[in-house]
């Protein structure tokens, strides 16, 4: 990501943070002791404020009996703070009379409305129902407390709604802030000590890692693999993050039950503290779900600022997306209970009207699609019909934001309203965010280019795999990043989606310093250290380093990949121009090279996250502080090989000649070509029936085992135990894999980094 569009996007997220914490303050609200008096006074017939007509501002704000009751009531009960009775008395006259600039009770003084009550003011009537009051009266006091304790408590719910929700928030931001520390820790370290290595961790860190930070949730070992639970598949998080989600869903429900104030004097539900409680829960859950809701919004979105400060990777703010979604769907089902038995609990017909209300049937829509968004999401749709799972999601979660917004805008509930203008300005950020990246990154008129980028694309010979090589010359994309990735569009293909795909590895001349004679090549058979300028032919295995390049390897799956097979399949046996447009990028660099040892376990087409991590390694050795890599790759057949092969070869032809030149020439040798790098390279081909390679490139470090399994527990076990200083692993590949890495990382307690295709 550019500086630029970081520093912009930071503005904004700031922006929106402060958005954000405004309806955290405290709810508008009637005044209790202003609004109890004027509930009080309905209960009486002020003169020319008869039943029909008396409820009006007009009548009640230029009716002196009316106004000298209120003022009689403010300062007979409002302490003795005349400031604050004052206060009071502004706030009723705002609050019951805002539109009523030329009536008494906005051009009087209260005190001359006071002094006129006091004189003239008369007994409590016999028949308050039918007796036209000439004068002022006192209100009861006991009436009186007990509505203001009603309306406070009422108040109250609606606070801790607002509150307790801006709690939930507040704790997922919590989390947030340590994994932002996390990443400061890690880059103040690079940028301080680079490129000296984090040291060894102590025991009880590794402790920690062992039992809470690395495996997964249950000691069966699954996590990336799915479970199922009666034919339902699910995925586990990990277990540091099953223990943030279960306090996070924990202080949700636990927020549902304290501080209701239940008394069956109170004016609102006489005797029916049932109905209070049904009342207050169904607010409060109703508050609470919508507190959840930009942060479901912001955890889905791809432009997400979280992703960049925290450097957590964009599966485990699925992970938050996807719990968040839960939790604020759970509140609304809470709400939709506590409503729907609040209204079936006053009769049949109390029922219908209340939903016959426009807002109530919003409300209705919005909880009844939330909850089919959840069923859609389930992995047994999504793993199988990625495109019915997306539409529908996209669809209905519109819908969904429709039936919000007028569920509060019907309601003039302006809190609630807040959170949906946050979420919608969020969703908003993220899809023009995704606009500006795709035409910034795309649209080569600049460039005197034709109008789209092009990508040179081809399907790798004896296997599947489609091949994009890219041209980086753009800010932005033109130095080597490991762990990002790219959303690609395809107009000819598939025009209106993007997928996800890890920059594989890059090319860039100035990787090579030390060739200074073009066209000369290493001593592999396969590779061409320098070539003419880019051609992809048959053998797809010449690459021009005249500007910097790098490469997608796309496995088809049933989807969009497959069509694009077949696009990439008839532009012949060599390949050719495709019209591409590239979105990104996205993900980040895992602080893998700041350990001494650095592992790095790809499988199969997995090799895309790691062979970027090892160019990294290789040609910046002298800004990384790793100084033992073992980089293994495990594929099923030897075809595959050619996925990565010239770049780890390339590699190890670079580390080769660094040495050569270091021992030929000390003097003139430069920092990066003195680097002490040394590379284990171990490559399983699994199903092949080859036999050894030859000396001369095991020698060299290309060390191919055909036709067998790695034993991952001994190899990786062997590998951590003999380190020296310190060892973090980094993991891509089939989720079985995955599960299997993590679990041996937990046994070491040693730092692990996962990549995953999936969410
Ligand atoms: C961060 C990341 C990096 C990836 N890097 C690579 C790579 O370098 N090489 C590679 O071959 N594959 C990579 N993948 C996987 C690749 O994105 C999917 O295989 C591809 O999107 C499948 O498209 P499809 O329409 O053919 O899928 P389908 O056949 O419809 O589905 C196949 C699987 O892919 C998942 N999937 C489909 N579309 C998406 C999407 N837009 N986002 C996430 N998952 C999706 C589905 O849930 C399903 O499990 C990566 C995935 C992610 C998330």
């Amino acid at each position: 990501m550019n500086r630029s569009f970081r520093s912009s996007s930071l503005i904004l997220f700031q922006l929106v943070l402060s958005l954000w914490v405004l309806p955290i303050s405290a709810r508008t609200q009637t005044p209790p002791l202003a609004a109890a008096c004027e509930t009080l006074s309905e209960r009486y017939i002020f003169t020319n404020c008869t039943l029909g007509v008396y409820a009006t501002p007009h009548c009640q704000c230029n009716s002196s009996p009316w106004l000298g009751s209120m003022a009689l009531c403010i300062t007979d009960n409002g302490g003795d703070d005349l400031e604050e009775q004052q206060q009071t008395w502004n706030l009723m006259v705002q609050t019951f009379c805002p539109r009523q600039p030329d009536s008494i009770a906005s051009t009087m003084p209260m005190e001359a409305i006071l002094l006129n009550a006091t004189q003239f003011v008369v007994a409590l009537p016999d028949n308050p129902a039918t007796d036209n009051l000439q004068a002022s009266i006192r209100f009861p006091v006991d009436e009186l407390n007990l509505i203001a304790r009603s309306n406070r408590e009422f108040n109250n719910q609606l606070q801790y709604g607002l509150n307790y929700g801006a709690a939930s928030c507040a704790l997922v931001f919590g989390f947030m802030v340590l994994g932002m520390l996390n990443n400061l820790f890690h880059h103040s370290f690079s940028w301080r000590y680079r490129p000296k290595p984090i040291s060894a961790s102590s025991p009880w860190i590794q402790t920690i890692r062992r039992y809470v930070i690395n495996p997964t949730l249950f000691t069966d070992g699954v996590h990336l693999q799915n479970a199922s639970w009666f034919g339902v598949l699910v995925s586990y998080p990990s277990r540091l993050e099953s223990i943030v989600v279960f306090i996070y869903v924990a202080l949700n429900i636990g927020l549902l039950f304290p501080h209701y104030d239940l008394f069956v004097e109170n004016t609102f539900w006489p005797n029916d503290t049932a109905a209070q409680l049904a009342r207050y829960v169904g607010d409060r859950s109703g508050e609470m779900s919508f507190a959840q809701l930009p942060m479901v919004y912001l955890f889905g979105g791809r432009n997400n600022i979280l992703i960049w400060l925290t450097g957590w990777s964009y599966d485990r703010f699925i992970v938050a997306h996807k719990w968040t979604s839960r939790v604020m769907v759970l509140h609304a089902i809470v709400h939709t209970v506590a409503y729907t038995w609040y209204c079936a609990h006053y009769g049949f017909e109390m029922f219908i009207t209340f939903f016959s209300d426009p807002y109530l049937l919003w409300g209705v829509l919005a909880i009844v699609l939330s909850v089919v968004v959840l069923l859609f999401a389930l992995p047994n749709l999504r793993r199988s019909c990625y495109d019915l799972f997306l539409y529908s999601h996209i669809v209905l979660v519109l819908l969904f934001t429709v039936g919000c917004w007028y569920h509060v805008a019907l309601l003039e509930d302006e809190e609630n309203m807040m959170w949906l203008y946050i979420s919608i300005s969020i969703w908003s950020f993220d899809r023009v965010a995704r606009l500006v990246r795709v035409i910034y990154y795309n649209i080569m008129l600049a460039t005197g280019q034709r109008g789209l980028r092009t990508v040179k694309a081809d399907i790798i010979p004896g296997t599947d795999c489609i091949r994009f090589r890219v041209d980086a010359n753009k800010y932005g994309l033109s130095h080597r990043m490991p762990g990002v990735f790219v959303y690609i569009y395809v107009p000819g293909v598939y025009f209106w989606q993007s997928h996800p795909f890890t920059i594989a590895s890059w090319h860039q001349p100035s990787d090579h310093p030390l060739i200074t004679t073009p066209g000369t090549s290493s001593s592999y058979g396969t590779m061409a250290i320098a070539s003419p300028p880019l051609t992809i032919n048959k053998s797809s295995t010449h690459r021009s380093l005249s500007g910097n390049t790098f490469d997608l390897l796309i496995r088809p799956q049933q989807g969009m990949t497959k069509k694009l097979y077949q696009a990439v399949e008839k532009l012949g046996p060599g390949g050719g121009d495709m019209e591409v447009l590239i979105e990104g990028p996205y993900g980040h660099t895992h602080p893998l090279l700041q350990y001494d040892t650095a592992i790095l376990i790809g499988g199969g087409v997995g090799c895309t996250a790691t062979v970027p991590y090892l160019q990294e390694a290789v040609y910046n050795a002298n800004v990384t502080a790793t100084r033992h890599l073992i980089f293994i790759w495990v594929v099923q057949y030897d075809d595959q090989l050619s996925w990565a092969q010239d770049d780890i070869e390339e590699c190890l032809d670079h580390i080769n000649r660094t040495r050569a030149v270091s021992a030929n020439d000390e003097a003139e040798s430069t920092a990066s070509e003195k680097s002490s790098l040394a590379l284990d390279v171990a490559v399983y081909v699994t199903r092949s029936t080859r036999q050894l390679d030859d000396p001369k490139k095991q020698q060299e470090g290309w060390n191919v085992a055909y036709g067998t399994r790695p034993d991952l527990d001994k190899l990786l076990g062997q590998y951590v135990e003999t380190a020296p200083g310190s060892v973090a692993m980094l993991h891509c590949g089939p989720d079985r894999m995955s599960d299997q890495i993590r679990r041996i990382s937990a046994l070491h307690g040693i730092p692990y980094f996962e990549e995953a295709f999936n969410w």
